[in-house]
């Protein structure tokens, strides 16, 4: 987006401007020339600009100077597609968004200062007071707060489902319902949901399908099975170096917000001299209303820094989930047949419950493994008490090993009844597995065990 009329050869996934140009930005997309690890590290930046810089520069600006005062009423008027005001755009980040974008083949991206507000956004962009959506209730902890008692004190409520429930989808669905919602890795316990079956549900009432692809990222594109948007938070295994914060909402394009359901899309806004987004905008609608209305009023942006760094963490992403996903499995077959193991979960092992269908998604099966301990509490804190090389951190995706004791941590603000819902006991513990030599993680995995099991 730092030209509007930049032509991209890899993916121009964030011109919002005008539809000749989307139409043929989802061509580009569609018949994608290069491969992933090709657009990890290229697709957003094939402009280099008048700088010639090879690198994707930090653009640490907070306003762009206007080429004259017609230019800056068409950029202002979104007639022009052109930086106005960081608030709302920055080159840096416009390289992150279109970069998230071109990898998980969508329209375009909106970067956001974090994982939560991305799903704040996506949920708001879509839904008035009244309105409700249903989600699998196998969330992440912040998503579960924010759904339950946040999104009621903004008029909306949720109805949860249990991930596999298939019926429980539709039967939930109602006519103020705007969208299903499911995790592609679900927290914390690791249930792959059937996605091209919820899709369908989905859209059989004609509503999209929002897929937080945090965990599956560089293993799943959601989009490719039916997702409509997906949300991400890059402070994971986007940056993958557990050193920046930040999020993104990629827009599929696929989604028919003209089906009469979604008013907000095609009546004038009056904050824009009474443009209608789907006209102006076509298959860009989703994405360009969230920015210009949401963004542009809420102030969730990211910093170009933090852009400038969940860069640097695409350009590995295929390299580091295939290790994450090489050393997960290898632990999880470790701890299988660990005596002082109660139960291990990881779609990776072939007995495992959601082996099946996260074979029929995933290319890889991540970093993530869960686990109990023989015992329950006591055991379980002293585990986390002994690991030398582990870190206890409430957080997943980093270059390092991670361990989380969820009850105690991330699902600690849920009541004990909610925790049992959700099935987080005492024993669980979860992994994020890093990066390091196999033998140095299941060597201090293993003396912590022995040490917490005696
Ligand atoms: C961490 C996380 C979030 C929230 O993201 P932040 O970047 O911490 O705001 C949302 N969903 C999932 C699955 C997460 O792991």
């Amino acid at each position: 987006m730092i030209n509007e009329n930049k032509t991209n050869n890899i993916a121009d996934t964030n011109n919002i401007n005008n539809n000749e140009n989307n139409s043929k930005n989802n061509d580009i997309n569609k018949k994608k020339r290069y491969g992933d690890k090709t657009l990890e590290v290229h697709a957003g930046h094939e402009d280099l600009g008048h700088t010639g810089s090879r690198a994707v520069p930090i653009y640490q600006t907070t306003a762009y100077v206007f080429d004259d005062v017609d230019d800056a009423k068409d950029r202002f008027s979104l007639d022009k597609d052109d930086n106005i005001y960081i608030r709302l755009n920055n080159p840096t980040t416009s390289v992150f968004e279109d970069r998230v974008a071109a990898i998980e083949g969508g329209v375009g991206g909106l970067a956001q200062s974090s994982g939560a507000s991305a799903i704040v956004l996506s949920i708001l962009n879509i839904s008035k007071l009244g309105d409700n959506i249903v989600s699998a209730d196998n969330l992440y902890g912040g998503t579960i707060n924010f759904f339950t008692y946040t999104l009621p004190k903004l008029g909306r409520s949720v109805k949860y489902v249990k991930c596999d429930d298939i019926e429980g989808y539709k039967n939930s669905i109602d006519d103020k319902t705007k969208a299903i919602f499911v995790e592609s890795i679900g927290n914390p316990r690791l249930d792959v949901p059937d996605f091209e079956t919820i899709a369908e549900i989905a859209h059989e009432n004609d509503i999209p399908l929002i897929v937080d692809n945090t965990a599956g990222i560089g293993l799943f594109k959601p989009i490719e099975h039916g997702a409509d948007i997906v949300v991400y938070s890059a402070t994971k295994y986007i940056g993958g170096h557990g050193n920046s914060l930040g999020g993104v909402i990629v827009d599929s394009g696929n989604f028919d917000w003209t089906n009469g359901k979604f008013s907000e899309f095609n009546t004038p806004d009056p904050s824009y001299h009474g443009i209608i987004f789907t006209e102006k905008f076509g298959d860009h609608a989703f994405v360009v209303k969230a920015r210009t209305q949401l963004l542009r009023d809420l102030g969730t942006t990211i910093s170009p820094f933090n852009s400038f760094q969940l860069i640097q963490g695409l350009e590995t992403l295929s390299l580091r989930m295939k290790q994450h996903s090489d050393n997960a499995l290898k632990v999880a077959e470790f701890l299988k047949k660990n005596p002082n193991v109660a139960w291990v979960s990881y779609p990776g092992l072939e007995d495992d419950s959601n082996h099946e269908i996260a074979s029929k998604y995933l290319k890889d099966f991540g970093g993530l493994v869960a686990f109990g301990i023989k015992g329950g509490l006591v055991e379980g804190k002293k585990f986390i008490k002994n690991v030398e090389l582990l870190s206890h951190v409430a957080n997943i995706g980093d270059s390092r090993t991670l361990v989380t004791h969820p009850a105690s941590t991330t699902h600690s603000q849920l009541s004990k009844e909610e925790l049992d819902e959700v099935g987080v006991t005492p024993d669980f513990i979860r992994l994020s597995i890093g990066l390091e030599n196999i033998e140095d993680i299941i060597n201090d995995i293993d003396q912590a065990l022995k040490k917490a099991v005696q």
